[in-house]
């Protein structure tokens, strides 16, 4: 059992030629720009790495277009001296994300499960437990009233079953769409749950799936992202389930090395024009010339770049409509995991501004590695704190729940999302209440010769790194069937 904020819901062949030949053809074609291919793919994380993985298979050119100085994007590795290795953004995997997996049999990238064995911590209203598992005399133990225990599973089901009648798809043809897309998710839960325990405990999922406040956003969203990832049951089973042995950067890194020069990084796109023969895209470093480009990014990303001629009205207003959700994310890194030797797993649920921590140690458990999320409300008023008072509350909650050895890490690692550069924030885009029902799949329509991915496209594990694998296949499909 875990208490898990995301966990809590579901507890209630090539073209042409060989494979070598397919690659050595990802480079670049001479020309009068500083590069020219079949495709242009803006972005290298997931959904662009995917997308150029699938095209050269089919014997396509590419060129990838990164702004950072590594690919990867919001799936952001870096190794631990002396041994292990942190995840700064995305980490979980599951057994259903079969894409993913894919990848990763192809690069020999292998899963670990999460560990889990030991006692939680839930501290509520100022009275902290710890207990393990779903059985009935250890959910006794839990500071939740029983009643407010009891709402919030009467609520879960009854959500569960609105998100059944809702097709990923096309969740603005779900029976109730329109009801369901003019009110927020706090409407729905307000009107649903009466006890301040119930509304935690939804709360701390949506904080935990989304990084923003249910105030924040279309409770149409929240039925077709559970109707994304199969339903509620799956979700739960796969959203913390496993994660790569070695980080989840492998994959991006391993496709960009078989891509070699064809990935340019450093090379921020600032435009894109259409109006010619050719797609001329225009970044820092020079222009690249395409017969069609893939946009692989969150749409708030996608909207900072000048389109010529202007994107129409429903694409853009579309993005408008999104907003990046905020989380902070920081790791400490210990000679050993102390705190299983109290029996402890590690995992926090509290109402502190780090609400939420996971041992996020490798398989053999050396190093020892605590992870520790802000997420929503926190992680806005923190974000434009000093990296120094972010820490100190950090160590601070890990001293609070894992004892006075967790003041002194002997490495430290955070990430304020909101201010990555070329993310502004995470997990991802978040549509607000009308979104769905007024511009429909606007956000995946191709316009002209320039495509859509990027997690937030995807019908399929929106959200994830799954989704961001399949809405770059499916980029790559389109181009495919149009070169
Ligand atoms: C803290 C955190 C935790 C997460 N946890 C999980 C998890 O446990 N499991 C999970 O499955 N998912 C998780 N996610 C979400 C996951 O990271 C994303 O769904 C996925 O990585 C998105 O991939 P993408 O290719 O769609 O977008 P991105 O990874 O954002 O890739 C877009 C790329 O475009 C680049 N770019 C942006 N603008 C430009 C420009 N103008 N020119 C050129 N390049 C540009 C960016 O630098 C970036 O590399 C998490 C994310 C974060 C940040």
């Amino acid at each position: 059992m875990r208490i898990s904020r995301r966990g809590l819901i579901g507890a209630a062949g090539v073209a042409v030629g060989s494979p070598l030949a397919a690659w050595s053809s990802a480079m670049p074609a001479s020309g009068s720009s500083a590069g020219s291919a079949d495709v242009i793919i803006v972005g290298g994380g997931y959904s662009g790495m995917a997308a150029a993985h699938q095209l050269v298979r089919a014997g396509k050119s590419v060129i990838v277009l990164e702004a950072r100085k590594r690919v990867g994007g919001r799936a952001f590795t870096q190794q631990v001296p002396g041994g292990g290795w942190v995840d700064n953004g995305a980490q979980w995997i599951g057994p259903a994300q079969t894409r993913i997996l894919a990848l990763a049999r192809e690069f020999h990238v292998k899963t670990f499960p999460t560990y889990q064995t030991g006692k939680s911590i839930l501290e509520y209203q100022g009275r902290r437990v710890e207990f393990s598992g779903l059985a009935l005399e250890e959910l006794l133990k839990v500071p939740i009233p029983p009643q407010d225990l009891a709402e919030f599973a009467l609520a879960v089901d009854k959500f569960s079953r609105l998100a059944e009648t809702v097709p990923s798809a096309a969740p603005w043809t779900a029976p109730n769409a329109a009801g369901w897309d003019s009110q927020t998710v706090a409407t729905w839960m307000n009107a649903n749950m009466k006890t301040a325990g119930a509304r935690f405990l939804f709360t701390t999922a949506v904080n935990g799936y989304f990084s923003v406040e249910p105030a924040d956003f279309s409770f149409l969203h929240f039925l077709f992202y559970v109707a994304a990832a199969g339903g509620f049951e799956t979700l739960e089973e796969n959203s913390l389930a496993w994660r790569f042995n070695g980080g989840v950067q492998q994959i991006p890194d391993a496709i960009a090395a078989r891509l070699g020069d064809a990935v340019k990084l450093c090379s921020p796109v600032r435009c894109i024009d259409q109006t010619g023969s050719k797609v001329v895209v225009t970044t820092d470093n020079g222009q690249y010339e395409g017969s069609r480009v893939i946009i692989a990014m969150a749409p708030p990303m996608a909207a900072r770049i000048d389109y010529q001629p202007i994107l129409p009205a429903s694409r853009d207003q579309y993005t408008q409509h999104l907003a990046m959700g905020s989380t902070i994310k920081a790791h400490a890194v210990y000679r050993t995991p102390f705190w299983r030797a109290q029996g402890l797993n590690g995992q926090i649920l509290t109402q502190s501004p780090v609400n939420v921590t996971y041992d996020n140690s490798p398989p053999g458990g050396t190093p020892g590695i605590l992870v520790a999320f802000f997420e929503g409300d926190p992680a806005r008023e923190w974000a434009d704190r000093p990296e120094a008072a972010i820490k100190a509350e950090i160590l601070r909650t890990l001293v609070n729940y894992f004892g006075p050895r967790a003041a002194r890490p002997e490495y430290y690692y955070q990430v304020v999302w909101a201010n990555e550069e070329w993310s502004r924030g995470c997990y991802c885009g978040i549509p607000a209440t009308g979104t769905w029902t007024e511009y429909k799949d606007a956000l995946r329509t191709p316009v002209g010769r320039v495509h859509w991915a990027g997690t937030e496209t995807s019908v399929e594990w929106a959200q994830y790194m799954e989704g961001a694998v399949a809405s770059g296949q499916r980029a790559a499909t389109e181009v495919e069937a149009e070169l």
